[in-house]
């Protein structure tokens, strides 16, 4: 298969590769088709292994890792600082129900509001803790409606806006192939155009219950919110009594080289009613979490009112302390800025590549064609993980820890990837 340097020292029999029909990749894709449900469509390879930002095929092949687990791998893979957390909370203390806590959970809560609010959270301010995006979407959405109750009925959101596939965040999230096998969902979301304050403006009323916005989009191809949009939506939902849920599930948690996006926006001076986090917040271990500020905060949700199993188990909460220290201690909010700027300054010179959109370690390299699949392809075969996130356009949320050297690898390869997908779109 690819021709890309490979590893030799894994040793890929454990993972079946002797009985000779095909490669042990293709045998467990053939397994996965029979056993798994398709979700997803067909796996690009079978992975095994990973360390830092590479991860290994059952093949043996080797890929550095540009996507992370869709910006989920904060820390790179198998970090030892993430390893030994979660491995000393489990073998410590795994789950308790939430009828109990763990210092775990309190620890994290308190760092959380720390995170969100570097200035100190407003009085009243609390943390529910959820195990996925999705999740801690679904519990804002409940939480605004507890805001709102039946007089404010209606919901914004923006036209592009991704929050996840549970029935409520689902009914938040725009694109219409996502929403229609399944409707009808919950009602009272509307979608407004994206970076459009007249719309906002218009929409806004004392009927509106909350807006949420994603202060960068990331499944709509890593769209920014245009500057002043986020300043003025604070200051028009607090008119209109609505709150402000920011949705920091894929920008948060230094991704974009500050603890929350939303931090670099508009001089940073926006505060928002809600942030809800997830993929990076554990490194890798399933966690999301809500973050509501304000005197509101204490009281929307009552006891009984919400829950969850999983939520808030110390593994996960550890998992996540250990991912928040590992970022301070290693100073990676200033090396993500960095790595990024440098990232972002060289792809811009490689040719076909039209503009760079986002910050820090979420960028979206715009293609002047729509090749982005084909390129991804070619990337894949030689050893580089990226995600065509629109046709024109890929995505790349590597693990925060990338080298300097690692990003270079990937502008280097970049230009015959391009060339390989032009040819097979016009030979
Ligand atoms: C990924 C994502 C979600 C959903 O998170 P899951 O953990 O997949 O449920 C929600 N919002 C945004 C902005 C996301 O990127």
């Amino acid at each position: 298969m690819s021709e890309h340097s490979t590893t030799t020292e894994h040793d890929t029999t454990e993972h079946g590769t002797t009985t000779g029909h095909g490669t042990a990749g293709t045998r467990w894709t053939e397994r996965y088709r029979g056993a798994v449900m398709n979700t997803f469509g067909d796996p690009q390879r079978v992975l095994v292994r990973g360390e830092g930002a590479y991860v290994w095929d059952a093949d043996g092949n080797r890929y550095l890792d540009l996507l992370g687990g869709i910006a989920v791998n904060a820390l790179g893979h198998a970090h030892p600082a993430l390893v030994a957390a979660v491995a000393d909370q489990l073998g410590t203390l795994g789950h308790v129900s939430n009828f109990f806590t763990t210092p775990a959970q309190v620890m994290l809560a308190e760092r959380l509001l720390g995170l969100v609010s570097p200035g100190g959270a407003p009085a009243g301010s609390r943390v529910f803790l959820a195990n996925s995006g999705t999740e801690a979407n679904e519990a804002a959405l409940k939480l605004t409606r507890r805001h709102g109750g039946p007089a404010r009925p209606r919901v914004l959101a923006l036209e592009g806006a991704f929050h996840g596939r549970t029935m409520g965040a689902l009914s938040l999230t725009h694109k219409a192939a996502y929403r229609e096998p399944f409707e009808p969902l919950p009602a009272g979301v509307e979608f407004l155009p994206f970076g459009d304050l007249a719309a906002l403006e218009a929409a806004l009323g004392d009927d509106v219950a909350a807006l949420f916005l994603e202060p960068v989009q990331g499944e709509a191809g890593v769209r920014p919110l245009p500057n002043g949009y986020l300043a003025a939506a604070r200051r028009l939902t607090r008119e209109a009594g609505a709150l402000l849920v920011l949705d920091e599930v894929q920008s948060g948690m230094g991704r974009t080289g500050s603890w929350m996006a939303h931090h670099a926006l508009d001089g940073g001076a926006v505060v928002p009613d809600v942030v809800t986090l997830a993929k990076g917040l554990g490194g890798g271990m399933p966690i999301g979490a809500v973050v509501a500020l304000g005197e509101q905060a204490a009281t929307l949700l009552s006891p009984g009112q919400h829950g969850t199993t999983f939520g808030g188990n110390p593994v996960a909460a550890a998992a996540a302390l250990a991912v928040i220290d590992t970022i301070e201690r290693e100073g990676l909010l200033a090396h993500v800025a960095e790595t990024g700027a440098a990232l972002r300054a060289a792809l811009v010179r490689v040719d076909g590549v039209a503009e760079v959109r986002g910050s820090g370690l979420l960028l979206a390299v715009q293609l002047d064609a729509p090749v982005a699949k084909g390129a991804a392809a070619a990337l894949l075969e030689a050893g580089f993980i990226v995600n065509p996130v629109r046709e024109d356009a890929l995505r790349l949320a590597p693990p925060l820890v990338l080298t300097a050297e690692q990003a270079d690898s990937f502008v280097q390869a970049l230009p015959a990837a391009l060339a390989a997908a032009r040819q097979a779109v016009s030979p």
